[in-house]
């Protein structure tokens, strides 16, 4: 049992006097709505909306998102409508609680893949509307799955597989690594018992061999640190998640010895440079395995994600996981695009810094959304062709090129020259005539590989496109940009 203080506690900045008022309130109106509503769990109703907003709390949102999170089944299950919740909160509160409403009401029909892509096309079109409100049934469906027991198990499956399908890989999409790994966990011990129950004595096992050491080392390397004037802001142990352990298991055969991260240590410094320094020391320290240092800060994953990963052999010859990251790093790993809000806003000063809801979405953020828009625009009046171009551009796994001036491009795996070429401007796209990567001459249809850079060489003359790129493109942003000029040109 929670109470409203667990929430307000929780809640990541300093909100001041009204915005608590503002919770506090929302509160009552959501206690006294779902007053006499139980769980299948035989708990109070509110405990559900307590847990939703305490997630939403812990992830960094402000007030008025956490509001939104205690009042988001109020119109849905109670007497009190969503006009009344206007009328008290205002429109920006009312309009996420019936986002959140409106992602609720899934139409079961059809086929199980139907109702999966169904959900996919809504949680796009909300996210391109207001990504708090995915913010919310994410929250949502966590404590949903923390009371998963309580159902009957025809429906644990169903809703396991749809969180492990569709609400994890949003969770992972929007950098929440914290929300990702609990619904993976959460919906992996619903979905297969056997093997869930195999992990977790490994981990076990693991985890009672593997502290003396990680408990020695951890002294050691702050020790080390502290000599060299490097501020340690935090230093754990720490050992892999149920599922992602899993998934890695079924890579290597079952074979638990192929696994180098099954435990490890996480180091948390305040400067980039710290962390490689830090890299440089732990390497002076204990020998690392050649080809095992991973460099995600000068090249983050396609989520954002960024650190330093090294295996290192441990003292008993054993092998353990190093991550060195900076603090900012840390939070953004965790709470992902919430923690962007807060430290976009905390640069702009006090004054913005305690008005932080009226922020915007960062930069970085708005591009993509605004792509989903696009999308959304231009594919609309065929559902199924728009959340094709979706599963591909968004779920499949991501990679950074550069261009010659050192812009990152995001782009979906095996994308080609011509791709990357539209992703920069339509007109380079239309007017390339060749690509070099790294410096080397590629044909067009080349697959292009994290990391490269990519320069393409255009016609000032003409535009050139050819309904044989049609073959190889991978976005939908190539493919409609190449059938629209064909379409004008009386191509097709
Ligand atoms: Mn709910």
């Amino acid at each position: 049992m929670i109470t409203i203080e667990d929430v307000i506690k929780n809640a990541k900045l300093n909100i001041d006097a009204r915005r608590e008022a503002l919770i506090r309130s929302a509160y009552q109106t959501a206690l006294s709505a779902h007053a006499g509503q139980k769980r299948k769990s035989g708990e109070d109703y509110i405990q559900h909306s307590l847990h939703t907003a305490l997630n939403l709390a812990k992830i960094g949102m402000g007030s008025k998102t956490i509001s939104a999170g205690l009042l988001h089944d109020v119109p849905e299950d109670t007497q009190v409508t969503s006009e009344e919740i206007e009328k008290k909160f205002g429109s920006e509160i009312a309009k996420m609680v019936d986002g959140v409403t409106k992602l609720g009401k899934i139409k079961l029909r059809g086929t199980k893949e139907e109702n999966y892509l169904e959900n996919l096309r809504k949680m796009f079109l909300a996210m391109a509307e207001d990504i708090r409100v995915v913010l919310i049934k994410l929250a949502d469906r966590l404590h949903n799955m923390e009371t998963l027991e309580s159902l009957p198990p025809e429906k644990q499956e169903r809703i396991a597989r749809e969180t492990l399908e569709v609400f994890a890989p949003i969770a992972n999409r929007l950098g929440i690594g914290e929300v990702k790994v609990r619904l993976e966990d959460l919906a992996f011990k619903f979905l297969d018992k056997e093997n869930y129950q195999y992990v977790s004595e490994i981990l076990a096992e693991e985890k009672e061999e593997m502290k003396k050491y990680i408990d020695i080392m951890i002294a050691d390397i702050r020790k080390e640190l502290t000599k060299e004037k490097i501020t340690v802001l935090d230093i754990y142990g720490r050992s892999k998640h149920f599922y992602s352990l899993f998934q890695k298991l079924k890579k290597h055969d079952m074979n638990i010895d192929k696994i180098y991260d099954l435990a490890g240590i996480r180091i948390i410094v305040p400067e980039i440079v710290n962390c490689y320094e830090t890299l440089g020391i732990v390497h002076k320290k204990y020998r690392p395995l050649v080809g095992r240092i991973k460099d995600y800060i000068s090249l983050p994953k396609p989520n954002g994600y960024q650190s330093i990963h090294t295996t290192i052999f441990g003292p008993a010859g054993n092998f353990l996981e190093i991550q060195i990251r900076t603090k900012q790093m840390h939070d953004e790993a965790e709470f992902g695009i919430a923690a962007h809000w807060i430290y976009s806003e905390k640069k702009k000063g006090f004054r913005n810094f305690f008005f932080r809801e009226k922020a915007k979405v960062p930069e970085k953020e708005i591009a993509w959304v605004k792509q989903l828009r696009e999308w959304q625009n231009e594919l609309g009046k065929d559902d199924k062709e728009l959340i094709e171009s979706l599963k591909i551009d968004f779920f499949k796994n991501h990679i950074f090129a550069f261009t010659p001036q050192g812009d990152i491009i995001d782009l979906p795996e095996e994308s080609t020259p011509i791709d990357f070429a539209y992703k920069v401007h339509s007109e380079i796209g239309h007017r390339a005539m060749s690509a070099r990567v790294n410096g080397k001459m590629v044909p067009l249809d080349y697959k292009i590989k994290n990391g490269e850079v990519i320069e393409i060489i255009t016609s000032r003359d003409h535009k050139n496109p050819s309904r044989g790129w049609l073959n190889f493109v991978k976005t939908s942003a190539a493919k409609s940009h190449i059938k629209k000029f064909m379409k004008k040109e009386g191509m097709i």
